[in-house]
């Protein structure tokens, strides 16, 4: 007698059987026969993943879009104008009740892990202490992992630093950085160092908005490597963004890759985002914005895509969907074939997941009991329908669930009905 039996359900791997939980764990998979359950969920046909994990976030600034007025330009620098205007005017309880939604939303979808930076250019900490809250809210059923972010610059804001050490020790989880946007690049490499000191200290993670630009002597994923692996940091750090990347010299990059190696950073691209935002400079030519994605998946880095922002001041769309991350990021990185399109489905699944460390993760027995049913066959057929999910399971209670979308055909001499899905109509 289990809790709860999900069964028949096709895995990733394309392995099909039952899962059997108890609490909030996995006790079983296997074909579980007769066995009985207090509820049995059928998946039989459809995928069974492990949630998603959105590794790069901004759940501050998520759901404010239009406040108080729109990004007219649509760039990078007019979105953190527009947001330091916002953080004047925004309360602590405007920031739960939209971070509260934005939850919601990715209950919905199977998004049960996030790493949001929180905005800690602001005296007030008012941001710190809404998502402190709002972390303690959703814990069963959503890992938010927050890091501290000096949005304006680390040294380039005057308080930005003294906030930053106050927000790690009101209890903020991972230590960010905007090496890019210090007044000069000897203080972008001098504010990695401190930070990546102040992380070993205190045994903390480290997650920095790194080289998000196109100008391709913004090198301080140099110096992150560098000190990731002077610190003893290997496998703790993430280089969010690494934009700068697509335009660096290819000898130089030849070097680089390696180190970023060495270090075993992760990196996180955000190609909704950096789609959006790099290239505005250019005429044509216009560059993607994309870093290299698929040279660094080659040389064995850790490399999953993030959402960064949903309906903020930089980004007007977004839906707490990871599988619309991972569609816009095969695309702008052609990884179009079948093992490249399995790979973008791993990483907004188990590559993120190593990012942010999360432990018991995955389809196995004794991982938590967390996990989505997808209205599609395989991992390819998600990312193409960008498929309902079905049924979100969290630490081993049904959280979610959305019926099947089936249109209803009128033509004479076709099916009644019609759901896109390959071979089934
Ligand atoms: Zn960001």
């Amino acid at each position: 007698m289990f809790d709860l039996i999900v069964r028949g359900g096709t895995l990733p791997d394309g392995r099909v059987c039952d899962i059997g939980i108890q609490g909030d764990r996995i006790v079983a998979m296997d074909d579980l026969g007769a066995a009985t359950a207090g509820r049995v969920v059928e998946a039989a046909g459809d995928l069974v993943s492990p949630p998603f994990v959105d590794p790069h976030f901004h759940m501050d600034a998520t759901l404010s879009y239009g406040l108080p007025r729109i990004n007219a330009s649509g760039t990078l620098l007019e979105g953190i104008g527009l947001w330091g205007e916002l953080k004047q005017v925004m309360t602590q309880d405007d920031v739960v009740a939209r971070a509260l939604q934005y939850c919601d939303w990715a209950a919905s979808m199977g998004l049960l892990a996030i790493r949001s930076h929180v905005d800690t250019c602001d005296d007030r900490l008012l941001g710190v202490e809404a998502l402190l809250d709002v972390r303690e809210r959703v814990k069963h059923y959503i890992d938010l992992q927050l890091v501290a972010f000096p949005q304006d610059g680390f040294y380039r804001d005057p308080t930005a630093r003294a906030n930053t050490i106050r927000a790690l020790d009101m209890g903020v989880d991972v230590v960010g950085g905007i090496p890019h946007f210090e007044r000069t690049m000897a203080d972008g490499a001098a504010s990695v160092t401190e930070l990546c000191e102040i992380a070993a200290e205190r045994g903390l993670m480290v997650d920095m908005h790194c080289d998000e630009t196109d100008d391709p002597m913004s090198r301080h994923i140099e110096t992150l490597a560098y000190e990731t692996r002077r610190l003893n940091l290997q496998g703790r750090v993430a280089g969010s963004h690494l934009t700068s990347m697509h335009s660096m010299d290819n000898y130089y990059v030849s070097k680089l890759l390696p180190l970023m190696v060495e270090a075993e950073i992760n990196a996180i691209p955000n190609p909704l985002i950096n789609i959006v935002l790099q290239g505005r400079h250019d005429s044509f030519p216009k560059r993607r914005g994309l870093t290299r994605v698929r040279e660094m998946l080659a040389m064995g880095i850790n490399v999953g895509w993030g959402q960064d922002c949903v309906l903020d001041p930089w980004y007007s769309l977004g839906t707490a969907d990871m599988l619309d991350v991972a569609f816009m990021g095969l695309h702008v990185a052609q990884m179009t074939s079948p093992q490249d399109m399995r790979t973008c489905f791993d990483m907004v699944t188990v590559n993120n997941a190593r990012t942010l460390g999360l432990a018991d993760y995955g389809l196995h027995v004794g991982a938590r009991a967390s996990l989505v049913i997808l209205d599609a066959g395989d991992p390819i057929e998600a990312l193409r329908l960008r498929a309902n999910r079905l049924c979100v399971i969290a630490n081993g209670k049904v959280i979610s669930e959305t019926p099947r979308a089936d249109a209803t055909l009128n033509l004479p001499g076709r099916p009644d009905t019609v759901r896109r899905r390959h071979g089934a109509g």
